[in-house]
């Protein structure tokens, strides 16, 4: 077992550094020994894998994918974590710390220089402000990675896997399920982090689709439909699209009925083929905002 799980030896280094907890960087950092192992090996990290690490923090869960990886490239925002890790990882060799911002990275140039002709995976415990955003920017940019791992809040969790058309569906779970299947893997309660945040958490695996599920004919007006359509939640889809993609009411709803779609029905009721159906529509309609 890594010393990295015990909760004594953690303290010890992060105090040693004097490092404190930043909550609005969403620093919990994982401290239950059997998480970080079982998410190493549920991400598909092997020896002709890579691996980018997002938020390494004290480096429990990339010590665990260093030991399967063919190597491991781990972006931490906070530059105080970075001697920690420094110590925590010495004894790897296939590990490099790069100090960036994630939401800022040119993810596309970091495969190109480090994993060239290598699979890549993406793992990591997310911080939890940045859940939504990150996974979009990863999804949008299409990198070459197969699958993405991640430990989100429960809750995110739900909704990011819900399939579209579901109750629990959002905006987010649309775009995800365009362009991956995604995977609950397992719960993961609260009292597993330092210092524990209020809600459970759970590992969920994006696994990259070659082909989008459907067909959207002009898909950057198909995330601006779902977008639209999930703007204003407890409204109608066609009171929400009416607002989100700035055109009359009674333009929305006779495009939703042109297309076979009640205007009372509500964003979560529609599937990814409606959601393309109306965006095509939009488009006929020349209301391409
Ligand atoms: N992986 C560690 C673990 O499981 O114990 C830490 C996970 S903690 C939930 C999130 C980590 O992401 C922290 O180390 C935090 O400093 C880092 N972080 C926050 N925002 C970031 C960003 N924009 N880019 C890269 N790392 C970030």
């Amino acid at each position: 077992m890594s010393k990295l799980t015990d909760i004594n030896y953690v303290k010890a280094v992060l105090s040693r550094h004097g490092f404190t907890f930043s909550k609005a960087l969403g620093q919990n950092f994982l401290v239950n020994p059997s998480v970080c192992p079982k998410m190493a090996a549920l991400c598909g990290a092997d020896a002709d894998t890579g691996v980018i690490e997002i938020g390494p923090g004290a480096g429990v869960l990339t010590h665990e994918l260093a030991q399967l990886a063919y190597k491991v490239v781990a972006v931490e925002l906070d530059e105080r974590l970075l001697p920690v890790l420094a110590e925590t990882l010495a004894g790897h060799n296939n590990v490099t710390v790069l100090h960036a911002d994630a939401m800022k990275l040119d993810f596309h140039r970091l495969i190109q220089e480090e994993f060239a002709g290598k699979d890549v995976v993406i793992c990591a415990n997310l911080p939890y402000y940045i859940t939504s955003p990150i996974l979009m920017r990863l999804l949008e940019e299409r990198l070459p990675v197969k699958a993405i791992t991640v430990m989100v809040q429960k809750e995110a969790a739900d909704r990011i896997c819900a399939a579209p058309g579901t109750r629990a569906s959002g905006a987010i779970s649309a775009a995800v399920h365009y362009y991956c299947e995604p995977e609950q893997l397992f719960k993961v309660s609260a009292g597993s982090f330092l210092p524990a945040p209020k809600v459970d958490s759970a590992v969920i695996r994006l696994n990259i689709l070659k082909e989008p599920p459907i067909q959207a004919a002009d898909e950057k007006l198909f995330f601006k439909v779902v977008r639209a359509a999930f703007l204003q939640r407890r409204k109608t889809l066609a009171n929400s699209l009416s607002a989100g993609l700035s055109m009359p009411k009674s333009a929305v709803s006779d495009l939703l009925i042109s297309v076979g779609i009640p205007d009372k029905a509500r964003a979560e009721e529609m599937t990814m083929q409606q959601f393309a159906a109306i965006a095509s529509a939009v488009s006929r309609a020349g209301e391409n905002p």
